[in-house]
């Protein structure tokens, strides 16, 4: 039986940094995890303005804070008040997970690449070894994605995204496989990842034209409230295979659980405690 739950001095304290933050729900599957594992830990939720986020991981370091997660629009912006970065960390220059390393030093991480693959491996069953992808949109998720298709050996990401000079920047960080195009290439590619907020909540625009979507294709949206956006029901109806972002969320999160405390995530708690939230939502 799971042991009565207090916070006291003891307790390891946990947080993500955002703007907004109130919608955050990361308290939510962290708090899950520590409770599932009897873990004298807690995890809590701050709302530090934009500009703000290398003040607040300078506080969080003289609170002790235990671990931090990163969210928009602060990624970029810790990276200066940190000790050092994980090699993906660097190349991104984004940071989503910082880690205690001891008693002061600072390392950021980012885990939403690692995340990612982790969904599409474990998730959906698709290993994108030599296979041929194209991702919509440039913002930091598209980055994270694009760099850990190349790493995972796919044969081709073709990014495509509103700004051309982003897409650009995006291309950049993965030469040997990226390439910008246009979105009539999705018509064809194993993989497609949209990765603008395009389809989030009353949003029915769709990031990828229905025609281009076809059975033997895997479409993922990152977007995952509403669970079925419109790009998921429309591949679905297509004869695709879909998922949405919660899986990417959920193993982004499980990567930093297991930098901070160095147990193994409890998978199906924090997804089980994910959707028991976001139906609250609806
Ligand atoms: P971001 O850095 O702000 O990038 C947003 C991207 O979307 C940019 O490429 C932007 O194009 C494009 N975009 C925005 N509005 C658009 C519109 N109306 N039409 C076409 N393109 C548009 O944001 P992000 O952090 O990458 O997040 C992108 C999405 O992924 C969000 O929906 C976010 O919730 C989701 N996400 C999910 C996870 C997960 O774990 N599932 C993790 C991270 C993010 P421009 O360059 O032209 O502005």
């Amino acid at each position: 039986m799971e042991s009565p739950w207090q916070v006291a001095g003891s307790t390891r304290v946990a947080a993500v940094i955002g703007h907004p933050i109130h919608h955050s729900i990361s308290p939510v599957i962290h708090n899950a995890a520590f409770r599932s594992l009897d873990l004298d830990w807690v995890f809590a939720a701050f709302e530090v303005a934009p500009g703000r986020g290398a003040a607040a991981v300078e506080g969080a370091r003289d609170l002790g804070l235990a671990g931090l997660s990163v969210t928009m629009p602060h990624k970029a912006d810790v990276v200066r008040a940190l000790d050092r970065l994980s090699p993906t960390a660097e190349t991104l220059g984004a940071v989503n997970t910082i880690v205690r390393n001891g008693t002061h030093e600072l390392v950021g991480d980012n885990t939403d690449g690692a995340g990612f693959l982790d969904a599409l491996r474990e998730d959906e069953g698709f290993d994108p070894d030599r296979r041929s992808c194209l991702v919509v949109g440039a913002g930091g998720a598209a980055r994270a994605v694009v760099v850990a298709l190349a790493g995972a050996g796919a044969a081709e990401v073709i990014v495509v995204n509103r700004t051309a000079e982003r897409a650009e920047e995006a291309v950049a960080l993965a030469l040997s496989v990226a390439r910008t195009g246009s979105i009539e290439e999705a018509d064809g590619v194993d993989l497609i990842v949209n990765a603008t907020p395009q389809g989030m909540a009353g949003d029915r625009t769709l990031p990828v034209p229905a025609a281009a979507l076809s059975a033997g294709q895997l479409v993922v949206d990152l977007v995952y409230h509403p669970a079925h956006t419109p790009l998921v029901e429309a591949a679905r109806e297509r004869g695709a295979a879909a998922a949405n972002g919660l899986g990417m969320l959920i193993h982004q999160a499980a990567h930093a659980f297991r930098l901070w405390t160095g147990e193994d995530p409890p998978l199906e708690v924090m997804s089980a405690a994910a959707l028991a939230d976001l139906a609250l939502r609806d």
